[in-house]
């Protein structure tokens, strides 16, 4: 049997994390099964969506790499693929519920059911529909059609049925009818429920799979009795935990942010978000922790998706980043830099000379390994821009007091305007002549040099920031320093 599995957001907001998770395991049960993966816009909630939050959805999917074989911008041959395009179809569905007898008309008012609701929780009571239209006459619909009233199509509830759902992550689940009341497929401006259309989605797209949040697992057996009613078979249901934070709560934007084209934004590779995202609620076999998509595609599987909430923790997210971030092209990460660069005047447009270019490379190289994501190169520009350093303070203020400090800077001075190629290289056979000719210790050369050059006493090797800031502000940067603590 081919697998086919859905993933199908109400694009009433942008993809979150939890969102983009159901999408990755629907993808990745389709591709470890040569499957087929679809995804379809459950958009029938008319004031809460639109067409941005389902373009911003796609995006993120795009950006992930998640890749859909049918459904929406991609066709196919069980569409359309937004529900709105689908009515007709449900429609059709509701005849047959409505002519099977698994459905009725209810014309109960607003107010009514309110009533209702109230008098059943003032008796602690569920509150659920009783169904007072459930058995209404031909002629009493006609007496309530000509009061003007609209109806909506409600679902007939078995009574006394245990409704079994064997559930991949979960298993074996058992509902009582008894606790649903009759509950609306069709709402009284002739919108179907997400319960009614959802299933009449997966079925004429031959769903196999179902695999979603946990928050539906109270829908799924309003779900199964219409597939029941259908004399369909019901598709195989798979249920993911909940995401929290590392507290244990609900997650909030103090945890990190939810939408994932945020991420995106902050520069986090989406690998790094997909490997990330695996991981929250699926666990592989072995030890290693680091999966592309196409090795997660290859390992993965529904049994090892686990039943207890996962954990969202961001800096497990910068660990994971960070080690994408060392292992990308610095070409690459020097394209992700260039809006953060942008920000602070470096490269604004973004157009650069061949010497821009190899500076900026080189830039990259020498922090690709000290970042967790690309908006991190902001506190590093510093370090090997302009001609003016950082001003040292408490501990690098004191390095500047020693009594060696003037020599050291002004033969570093002189070696520098004496060397012939500002390379890597030349710079540590500068820096070790120093020391030897001074007859000082390494750290009495280097930190002095390192304070004077960047106003800190840490920060990237001195190899990498000297030839990238150039003999000009190397030299004009001491210049600085030697006026401001020095003169
Ligand atoms: N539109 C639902 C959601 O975004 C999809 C539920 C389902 O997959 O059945 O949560």
């Amino acid at each position: 049997m081919e697998i086919r599995v859905r993933f199908a957001p109400s694009p009433t907001g942008p993809l979150h994390i939890g969102g983009a998770r159901s999408a990755l395991f629907n993808y990745l049960w389709a591709r470890n099964n040569k499957g087929t993966f679809i995804v379809r816009s459950e958009d029938t909630d008319l004031e809460r969506s639109s067409r941005e939050s389902e373009h911003n959805i796609l995006e993120a999917l795009r950006w992930l790499n998640i890749q859909w074989d049918e459904g929406i911008e991609v066709g196919g041959e069980l569409g359309p693929y937004r529900q709105t395009d689908r009515l007709a179809l449900y429609r059709e569905y509701t005849k047959k519920l409505l002519d099977g007898g698994h459905a009725y008309y209810c014309y109960c008012s607003e107010e009514e059911l309110d009533r209702e609701r109230q008098a059943l929780i003032a008796k602690g009571e569920t509150p659920r529909y009783l169904g007072k239209c459930r058995y209404l006459t031909a002629q009493q619909r006609a007496v309530l059609e000509t009061e003007g009233r609209k109806p909506v199509v409600r679902f007939r509830v078995p009574e006394a049925q245990a409704i079994h759902i064997n559930d991949q992550v979960r298993g074996d689940i058992v509902f009582d009818s008894d606790g649903i009341g009759d509950y609306v497929l069709v709402k009284s401006d002739g919108i179907p429920t997400y319960n009614f259309a959802v299933v009449v989605d997966d079925v004429t797209m031959k769903i196999t799979h179902v695999i979603r949040g946990e928050e539906h697992l109270s829908n799924t057996p309003r779900q199964v009795l219409i597939y029941q009613a259908l004399g369909l078979p019901v598709p195989e249901f798979a249920h993911v935990s909940l995401i929290l934070n590392t507290e244990g709560g609900k997650m909030s934007k103090r945890d990190g942010d939810t939408a994932v084209l945020d991420y995106q934004k902050k520069g986090y590779l989406p690998e790094a978000i997909v490997n990330f995202i695996a991981m929250l609620g699926w666990a592989p076999s072995g030890e290693e922790e680091f999966y592309t998509l196409d090795e997660l595609a290859e390992v993965f599987s529904l049994d090892r998706v686990s039943k207890s909430p996962a954990v969202f923790d961001l800096q497990k997210l910068n660990y994971i980043n960070a080690h994408y971030i060392k292992a990308a092209a610095p070409e690459r990460l020097a394209e992700l830099a260039l809006p953060y660069v942008g920000e602070m005047g470096i490269l604004p447009r973004g157009e650069r000379s061949d010497k821009q270019q190899q500076w900026f490379i080189g830039f990259i190289e020498a922090i690709q390994e000290k970042i967790s994501h690309m908006a991190e190169v902001k506190d590093f520009v510093h370090y090997f821009y302009g001609a003016v350093p950082l001003e040292p303070v408490g501990e690098a203020l004191e390095v500047l007091r020693g009594e060696q400090v003037p020599g050291v800077l002004r033969l570093f001075g002189e070696k520098i305007q004496e060397v012939e190629l500002l390379s890597g290289a030349t710079v540590k056979v500068l820096l070790k002549q120093m020391t030897k000719e001074l007859k000082l210790g390494g750290k009495l050369v280097y930190m002095p040099v390192r304070v004077a050059l960047t106003g800190q006493m840490h920060g990237p090797e001195l190899y990498d920031v000297i030839p990238l800031l150039g003999r000009e502000n190397v030299l004009k940067r001491l210049e600085v320093t030697e006026k401001r603590y020095l003169g």
